[in-house]
C-alpha cells in the first residue's frame, strides 16, 4: 500500500481515468428514434452521425458500426482482400501472412489481424511520438520483404509520423490501416488522424473522447468500400427477393439509439479537446520540478488529448518488479515508480492505468515476430543485458502511466491528484 501519503484528504467524487460527457442533446436524439420507432440499425440518427463525422474527419464517407473493433475488422478484411483476392471461406483474407502492426497500443488493434487469419509482427515505438517508429518500420522491410499491410495506432490521441509511415509503406507497396480509435479530433500537419490511412478506423467507446456508449466508424474515400463495409456489417446480403449469400456476413452496423448518442455528442468533440488540453498543461506546468515528463506532443501534431500520461526519467525509478500478473515494489526517498503512483491515486480516490503493456510483451503474442530499430528484437532480447539494444515500448511500459484525463474533473481535484503525485516523489 501507498505509504508517502500524509493527510491527502480523499476526494468526494471519484475521479474516473475518462468517463462519458453528457450534454442533453444526446437524449433528445434517442428519444426522437423512440418516439418515431426507429429502434433498430437505420434511422436519421445514423445517416446524421455519419455524415457529421466524414465531414469532421474530411473523408468522403463513414460507415457507422457497432464498435471500433469492428471497423478495424472490417478494415482489414478489405485491406487483405484488395491485397490477397478474396477470402477463402474460413481461413480469413490473411490467411497465413503477415502483418506490421503498432506495438504498443490496445490489443483491439491487433487482433483484427489474427480473425483474418493474419500474424502480427510489432514494430517498436519511438520515443518522439510513442506511436509506431518510421525507422524499425523500414528495418521491419528489410526482414519481411514481403508484408503488404501495415496497421498503425494514434496512442493516447497523439498522431503518430504518419507521412513518414506512408513514405516506407509507399516505397514497398503497403497499404495503411489507420487505428485512430483513440485519436478523434486529433490533426496530423494539415489534415486529421483517421485520414490518413487507406481504410481507418474512429471508437465510440464508452472512454473515447465523443461516445455513444458503444460504437465505431469505418472512413474512407473510396464509395466502393464504404459500401462493401456496410454490406458486410448486415449479413452481407445480396439483392435479391430473399436471404441470398455469396460472402461472409457480420452484424456488425450501428444501432440508431447509439447513433442518437454519438449524434448529440459531435458537436461537443471540440470542447472535451479544449477540456482535455486544458487538463495535459496543468500537469504539464506542476510536473516541471519533478523528474518526470509528460507524453509527448511531436511537432506538426495538434493531439485531442485524450489522456495524460508521465513518464518517469530512468534515475528517479524506484525498484519496480512486474510478473506476468503481479507487481512488487519498494518505496524509495526521491524515486517513485507508475505501481507506487497508482496506488497514491487510489488512496484518494482517483484513477489512473498503466500504460497499454506492449503487445510483443503479451502471452498470446509471445511467438510473433518483434521488430526494433536494431533489427529482429526477438533475437536480441535474450541479449538484452550485455548490449546497447533499446526496446521502446517495454521502457515506456515500465516507466509510464496514464493519469486521471477526465474532463469533468475540478481545478482542484486535479490539484489534490498532483500534490499526491509530487509526494511519490519526496
Ligand atoms: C478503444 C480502442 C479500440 C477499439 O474500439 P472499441 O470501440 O472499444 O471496439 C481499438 N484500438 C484502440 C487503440 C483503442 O483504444
Amino acid at each position: 500500500m501507498f505509504n508517502k501519503e500524509q493527510t491527502i484528504i480523499p476526494l468526494k467524487s471519484k475521479v474516473w481515468l475518462s468517463s462519458p460527457t453528457m450534454h442533453g442533446e444526446e437524449l433528445k436524439y434517442m428519444k426522437e428514434a423512440f418516439e418515431t420507432n426507429w429502434m433498430s440499425t437505420v434511422g436519421e440518427n445514423i445517416n446524421e452521425a455519419e455524415h457529421m463525422t466524414a465531414e469532421k474527419i474530411g473523408c468522403k464517407y463513414a460507415v457507422a458500426l457497432s464498435s471500433g473493433t469492428a471497423a478495424l475488422h472490417l478494415a482489414v478484411k478489405l485491406a487483405g482482400e484488395k491485397v490477397y483476392g478474396n477470402t477463402v471461406l474460413g481461413k480469413g483474407a490473411l490467411h497465413g501472412r503477415r502483418v506490421f502492426c503498432s506495438d504498443m497500443t490496445f490489443d483491439a488493434t491487433v487482433n483484427p489481424v489474427v480473425y483474418e487469419g493474419g500474424i502480427p509482427v510489432f514494430i517498436d515505438t519511438e520515443y518522439d511520438s510513442w506511436n509506431m517508429d518510421p525507422a524499425s518500420l523500414e528495418k521491419a522491410f528489410e526482414i519481411y520483404p514481403d508484408v503488404k499491410i501495415i496497421v498503425i495506432a494514434h496512442l493516447y490521441g497523439t498522431p503518430g509520423k504518419i507521412d513518414e509511415i506512408r513514405r516506407v509503406a509507399d516505397k514497398h507497396g503497403a497499404l495503411i490501416v489507420e487505428d485512430a480509435a483513440e485519436s478523434f479530433g486529433a490533426a496530423y500537419k494539415s489534415g486529421q488522424t483517421g485520414g490518413y490511412g487507406d481504410y481507418a478506423c474512429i471508437s465510440f467507446n464508452g472512454n473515447k473522447i465523443c461516445t455513444g456508449t458503444s460504437g465505431g466508424m469505418f472512413l474512407t474515400n473510396a464509395k466502393e468500400d464504404a459500401d462493401k463495409v456496410r454490406k458486410w456489417s448486415t449479413q452481407a446480403r445480396e439483392n435479391a427477393p430473399w436471404y441470398q449469400h455469396e460472402e461472409l456476413g457480420y452484424n456488425y452496423r450501428m444501432s440508431n439509439i447509439n447513433a442518437g448518442v454519438v449524434r448529440g455528442q459531435l458537436p461537443y468533440l471540440e470542447e472535451h479537446i479544449r477540456q482535455k488540453k486544458a487538463i495535459y498543461y496543468k500537469y504539464k506546468e506542476n510536473f516541471k520540478d519533478l523528474p518526470v515528463s509528460m507524453n509527448p506532443i511531436p511537432k506538426e501534431c495538434e493531439p485531442n488529448y485524450w489522456l495524460s500520461c508521465l513518464l518517469i526519467d530512468k534515475a528517479a525509478m524506484c525498484r519496480q518488479v512486474r510478473g506476468e500478473k503481479d507487481v512488487l515494489y519498494t518505496s524509495e526517498h526521491g524515486k517513485s515508480c507508475p505501481t507506487e503512483i497508482l496506488e497514491a491515486l487510489v488512496s484518494i480516490n482517483a484513477e489512473g492505468r498503466p500504460i497499454w503493456k506492449p503487445m510483443h510483451m503479451q502471452p498470446i503474442y509471445r511467438m510473433n515476430g518483434f521488430v526494433t530499430r536494431d533489427g529482429n528484437g526477438r533475437a536480441r532480447t535474450n541479449a538484452y543485458i550485455h548490449s546497447t539494444f533499446v526496446d521502446v515500448g517495454a521502457d515506456i511500459f515500465e516507466r509510464g502511466l496514464c493519469l486521471p484525463s477526465d474532463n469533468k474533473m475540478t481545478p482542484e481535484q486535479q490539484e489534490n491528484i498532483i500534490e499526491i503525485i509530487k509526494r511519490c516523489f519526496a
